[in-house]
């Protein structure tokens, strides 16, 4: 999954990553996030199928066949969209059949499904790659209606028996191999996310650090009132410096004043105090050794001392938004990209 640019690391090099590791097919939601993995890394995903999860709109079969995008197939009206495109161009064209199971968001119905299955005519010059459903509460402990949705699905794939199978998202993929199927579709584990937040400590390695410098440090009396609002005062004497972040970074303001944010300066954990700014938030490091922090330490916000899913619960959301949510002016750093392309990037 490297829909929304990749969980907002970079659609692109993340691609051209999991191309190099042999990924063959790559889902977006957008039809211009297609367009642009199939113009920025023709030659890297040229064997590679690349899906569009909003299947194929009104007057967009023609962009889709021209990139080589394959639509995931929501309602017969796409069905019947795609069909007529594969006539006029004269040869099958692949597609993904997509399933309501329980979801309500995206996906045939159980009576358009039913329908389609009474009518295989009606997916005549299409090459049907994959059959998917999605899971609603799979990341919901104890909740029935993922066996729910499971049941319909096998149901669902006794009357269409081609392509490969695909149920799994992260979430799904940690319940267990009945969930697998054919193929898996993980988007946030692979940026580092807990597939189960609320079932322990994640598995998952993490993928993104962000550190951002200190620039200012002051000692201020007991008293002292802290940024916007003067939600927060000093209840003893201590020192404070003003990190360069804030919520045009993607470091939420929501979650209010009383949010516990901490972030990790000198090895140590130190807490986020008054309210997020624009371009700046400040921490109390009165615990830290005068001596640790000075302009320019770097304060670590997210990464291996940070996870992404406290981060994400200090601000009432889930890691997906932090992630999707990250500013445009952090310099970029990727690691770990095959030899032949570049290493650094904004
Ligand atoms: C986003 C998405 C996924 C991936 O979900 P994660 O919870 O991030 O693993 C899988 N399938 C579909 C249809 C999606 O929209």
């Amino acid at each position: 999954m490297v829909k929304a640019d990749g969980y907002g690391l970079g659609a692109v090099p993340v691609a051209r990553r999991l191309a190099a590791e042999g990924c063959t097919r790559f889902y977006v939601a957008r039809l211009d996030e297609g367009l642009q993995l199939r113009t920025e890394l023709g030659a890297e995903l040229a064997d590679a199928e690349v899906l569009v999860l909003d299947g194929v709109g009104p007057g967009l079969a023609g962009e889709l066949v021209a990139a080589g995008l394959t639509p995931v197939l929501n309602d017969l009206a796409q069905v019947e969209r795609w069909a007529k495109a594969a006539a006029g161009a004269g040869r099958a064209l692949p597609a993904a059949l997509h399933f309501d199971t329980g979801m309500t968001r995206l996906g045939l119905p159980a009576t358009e499904a039913e329908h389609l299955a009474d009518h295989p005519d009606l997916l005549s010059g299409l090459d049907v790659v994959v059959v998917m459903s999605h899971l609603a509460s799979a990341d919901v402990v104890g909740s029935p209606q993922p066996a729910a949705q499971l049941g319909r699905f096998l149901r669902l794939r006794e009357r269409f028996p081609m392509g490969v199978a695909s149920l799994a998202n992260s979430a799904a993929t940690a319940l267990g191999p009945e969930y697998h199927f054919d193929q898996i579709r993980p988007g946030i584990a692979v940026y580092g996310g807990a597939p189960q937040p609320d079932r322990g400590p994640s598995p998952m390695a993490p993928v993104v650090t962000i550190e951002v410098p200190v620039l200012q440090v002051q000692s201020v009396e007991a008293g002292t009132a802290v940024g916007y609002g003067a939600t927060w005062q000093a209840s003893t004497p201590t020192r404070l410096a003003t990190l360069a972040l804030g919520y045009a970074d993607g470091y939420p303001r929501a979650g209010g004043v009383d949010a516990d944010r901490q972030v990790v300066i000198a090895d140590s954990r130190v807490p986020v105090v008054g309210r997020v700014s624009m371009d700046l938030v400040v921490a109390d490091v009165g615990s830290l050794p005068p001596d640790a922090v000075a302009p320019g330490t770097p304060a670590q916000l997210l990464g291996p001392e940070m996870p992404l899913e406290e981060v994400a619960a200090a601000a009432g959301t889930i890691a997906n938004e932090i992630l999707t949510g990250l500013g445009r002016r952090y310099q970029r750093r990727l690691l770990g990209q095959p030899a032949t392309n570049e290493a650094h990037s904004h």
